[in-house]
């Protein structure tokens, strides 16, 4: 049985290319980038190179590339730090403003900040259509906010955010807090997990005024286990890991050779616009073909993104069916797909997404996210839907 894969939202297949790159990495140029000898300096030029590719992708300086274990670490990082940004307001906690749909790597870093009393959290909550409304944000804003941190496409129902518009909300609040307090004044900065966001949409972090920016090489065709927190040098970033100096002493530790050459391959292959341009029609004709295939299975349903979707996921309430049920099934035949994000799929609890768009509990435990990749073929979306179609029979029989 030839297996489907539609969970790209949780995972790539390394491209063939990025393999290629990183192999000789391994066991030939294999120095540690810190050595002074020519093993170390092959293995440094290799890292630094990479370094470049994404500076100019994210239109970002070298020096604002710090590469990280992924996407996970990249979001405590920010959101720790924040904590201890040189802040003017001696006496008054640290505020931080982020949304209830956020990856659970800010989400818990959120809490335990607020736990071990080092921040105050405001959590703002989506529209019903799953977007964290621009006037929410301006007005959660106070004199004591550091940081905003909101995803750019939420992983879970693909809906993208306005992040350019909160950007120019944030710049216009620190513009007039600044000349109130006839200071400098550049709080708040704006942190945007954009995992699953950068493939498609602007990845400029100037273009969209952000000033701090987290990515994930595994989301796109290359290694697990490798990310970047890119920040604007205005960031007064402390490190999280301390030790051999590296990364400018922000972030210690033997750089992940081949895993940031992989990384770095994968960026600039998203780097041709034309390539984008297809690999975004031929996602969007993938996810047509499965809503309107689904949709003709005159089930009881809901299509969670509206407007302003990501071609790559398609995520669906399948009302008063267990998505487990329909997860185990699939599997059976050999079709992968998820009932939200790959993280917290294992604990068997409602999405918190849908919850915070106010979806019941039940409904927000009967959503299957599809999510669509280079490689997906339009003969096995057509194969699942088919499948689906099997399913539902047999449940309801
Ligand atoms: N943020 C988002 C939006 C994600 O989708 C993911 C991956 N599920 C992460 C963060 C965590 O990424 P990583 O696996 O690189 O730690």
């Amino acid at each position: 049985m030839n297996r489907i894969y539609l969970d790209y939202a949780a995972s790539t297949p390394v491209s063939l290319d990025v393999i290629e790159a990183m192999n000789p990495f391994f066991a030939d140029k294999f120095g540690n980038p810190s050595s002074l000898h020519s093993f170390g300096r092959e293995a440094e030029i290799a890292v630094d190179d990479a370094r470049e590719v994404i500076s100019r992708f994210f239109c970002v300086d070298l020096g604002e590339v710090y590469f990280t274990s992924g996407a996970t670490e990249a979001n405590n990082w920010i959101l720790e730090a924040a904590c201890s940004f040189p802040f003017p307001k001696l006496g008054k906690k640290p505020h931080i403003v982020t949304s209830t749909i956020e990856h659970e790597s800010v989400l818990d870093t959120c809490r335990q900040l607020e736990k071990e009393g080092k921040a105050e959290v405001t959590y703002l909550k989506p529209t019903r259509e799953g977007v964290v409304r621009t006037q929410d944000v301006e007005a959660s804003l106070k004199d004591t906010t550091v940081l905003v941190s909101l995803i750019y496409v939420n992983n879970e129902t693909g809906v993208v955010q306005p992040i350019k518009e909160i950007g120019k909300a944030i710049e216009r609040f620190r513009i007039k807090s600044k000349s109130l307090a006839s200071k400098t004044q550049s709080f708040p900065f704006f942190h945007t997990d954009a995992v699953q966001a950068v493939q498609f949409f602007e990845p400029r972090l100037d273009h969209l005024k952000v000033d701090a920016m987290t990515v994930s090489s595994h989301k796109l065709y290359g290694p697990k286990g490798v990310g970047a927190l890119l920040a604007k040098r205005a960031i007064p970033l402390r490190p999280l890991i301390y030790g051999g100096g590296q990364q400018l002493g922000k972030r210690s530790g033997t750089e992940n050779v081949p895993g940031i050459v992989g990384f770095g391959r994968a960026i600039g292959n998203l780097t041709l616009h034309a390539y984008r341009e297809k690999e975004r029609k031929h996602l969007e004709k993938l996810q047509n073909l499965m809503a309107s295939g689904i949709i003709a299975l005159k089930k009881k349903m809901t299509i969670v993104c509206k407007n302003n979707c990501s071609p790559h996921i398609l995520n669906v309430i399948f009302h008063g069916v267990e998505s487990q049920m329909i997860l185990i099934g699939m599997d059976k035949e050999g079709i992968a797909v998820s009932s939200g994000s790959a993280c917290s799929v294992k604990a068997l609890k409602p999405s918190h997404v849908l919850l915070s768009c106010g979806y019941s509990s039940n409904d927000a435990s009967s959503a299957i996210r599809f999510s669509f990749g280079r490689f997906t073929m339009e003969s096995e979306v057509k194969r699942v839907i088919s499948s689906m179609g099997k399913l539902f029979k047999r449940i309801s029989a």
